[in-house]
């Protein structure tokens, strides 16, 4: 693939001398500023068969020494294009990702300094920043100056932790008849998290949601009571603000007070959607969300922060210690007695890095205001995209702009039944994709294939949303274009 270059003269073979250190850099920062200039003109999504991929990586480990200038120049063009691109202003599938520059490079800073951002011995100086970052959240959400938290690799391990302090809270040890309530719009990673934690797939009672997709407050009543009254232990409700599926927000509030009078654990995953608090109909969205005893955040979603970092917060900081920490005879000398946080005994990472230096970075460069505004300038563009689709006769909307989500499908074919029209909009989906012009993704809604729009990406504009529902408008839709197309 490439030609085997001199291993620079010295004892150490694997250093770098700092020229070709700063020639490999800005290389690296060409490529990458040169994707983003060119990303509105690409193809949304690239694919590649596994055989395909072999064909151009597939070798013995490598033996000899490369230059290392071709090899990225080689990335860049031949791998790096392969993907899907989360932060194309028409990415509208899953969860889009769209990191700023800052945090991008607020991410080098972290990782090319390598600071250990498990203890406050190792990195007090990144450490301080977590701190602050922590605060500003907690500030943002409304949650009190005891509440503590910290940042994870993202959503998933975000409700793992959190669920381990309610576990620590509510059980202790024994999980024997214990039994914790969801919909079946909670995020799968929550299923998961018990299951690592412990539990039986039946000691999570998994409701129908209502109408709105929504948890059913009654009917949470009920099945709480009725596990009661069978000798069971009801412990924990786990709550969504900003459902993935059609960013539905559970009654917080009323949740809140359940929970409170039932003694129970309130998880809220906001992972997706809990930033949207920074602007005034987020919070009005998600009001309650302060008074839950655990919380997930993504920042690599709607903070615009590169992978990885998501974040929990839990309202009564002392479980997290109480939950995590062990001691070590290594860490004998460690000690954090005047405010200083060892993150590592908050969670399940010892070594970590710092996820909170490009956090910091971007939010001081843009100032809050900037991702405020465009937080606000999502939800407008999932508004206007749910109003073009009920001004038009070829699709139905099937769930409301609820956080940047908006669910849908098209109607306008003479399809027989409702398992038609399903394969027809699958099939839409997929020649979306496959055309490159945009990306979204699909999900059911009320037992029906639903198009999902999920409108985060701050280089989505109007036109971009109104290129994508027109090309769904417009694109053949007939039983038989399926097989032509
Ligand atoms: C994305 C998401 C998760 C999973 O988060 P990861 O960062 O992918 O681990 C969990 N819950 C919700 C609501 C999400 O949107």
């Amino acid at each position: 693939m490439t030609e085997p270059d001199a291993v620079p003269m010295g004892t150490d073979p694997l250093e770098m001398d700092s020229d070709q250190m700063r020639r490999l850099g800005y290389q690296v920062i060409d490529v990458l500023v040169d994707r983003l200039d060119g990303l509105e003109g690409r193809p949304v999504w690239t694919g590649a068969t596994r055989a395909e991929i072999d064909r151009l990586l597939r070798e013995p480990s490598p033996e000899e020494p490369a230059d290392p200038e071709l090899l990225v120049g080689w990335l860049a063009r031949e791998i790096l294009p392969l993907s899907s691109q989360n932060d194309h202003p028409r990415f509208f599938a899953y969860v889009p990702a769209c990191p700023t520059w800052p945090s991008i490079l607020g991410d080098m800073l972290s990782r090319g300094t390598n600071t250990f951002a498990g203890m406050w011995l190792s990195g007090a100086g990144l450490a301080g920043v977590e701190v602050m970052v922590l605060d500003w959240f907690k500030d943002w959400i409304g949650y009190p100056a005891e509440a503590g938290g910290l940042l994870v690799s993202g959503g998933s391990a975000a409700n793992l932790t959190g669920l381990a302090c309610g576990r620590e809270a509510k059980l202790g040890g024994d999980l024997s008849g214990a039994v914790a309530y969801a919909t079946s719009q909670v995020h799968h990673s929550n299923g998961r998290a018990l299951r690592v934690l412990g539990f039986r797939e039946e000691q999570l009672r998994v409701l129908e949601p209502d109408a709105d997709q929504k948890i059913p407050l009654k009917a949470l009543r009920s099945a709480i009571e009725r596990d009661r009254a069978a000798g069971r232990r009801p412990w924990a409700v786990l709550a969504s603000g900003g459902t993935t599926n059609s960013g539905a927000v559970d009654p917080l509030t009323e949740l809140a007070e359940l929970c409170k009078s039932e003694d129970l654990w309130l998880h809220v995953d906001a992972a997706y959607g809990g930033f949207a608090a920074l602007t005034e109909r987020g919070r009005a969205a998600l009001q309650g969300l302060e008074l839950a005893d655990s919380i997930s955040l993504d920042p690599h979603k709607w903070l615009f922060q590169p992978y990885e970092a998501g974040c929990v917060l839990v309202r009564e900081s002392a479980l997290l210690e109480s939950a995590f920490k062990f001691q070590a005879d290594y860490h004998q000398d460690i000690h954090s007695d005047s405010g200083e946080v060892n993150f590592s005994e908050r969670g399940i990472e010892l070594t970590r890095p710092s996820r909170a230096l490009k956090i910091w970075l971007s939010l001081k460069t843009f100032g809050v205001g900037a991702f405020r505004q465009t937080i606000d300038r999502s939800l407008d563009l999932a508004l206007e995209a749910e109003q073009r689709i009920q001004e038009s006769a070829e699709f139905e909307l099937l769930t409301p702009a609820s956080l940047g989500v908006v669910c849908f499908r098209r109607t306008g074919a003479a399809a027989e039944d409702d398992a038609q029209l399903d394969e027809l909009n699958a099939d839409l989906v997929e020649r979306l994709k496959e055309d490159g012009e945009a990306m979204i993704s699909s999900t059911q809604i009320n037992g029906v294939y639903a198009m999902r729009l999920c409108i985060l990406n701050h280089r989505s504009g109007p036109k971009d949303v109104h290129r994508t529902l027109q090309w769904l408008e417009k694109a053949d839709f007939a039983v038989s274009a399926k097989a032509g197309s």
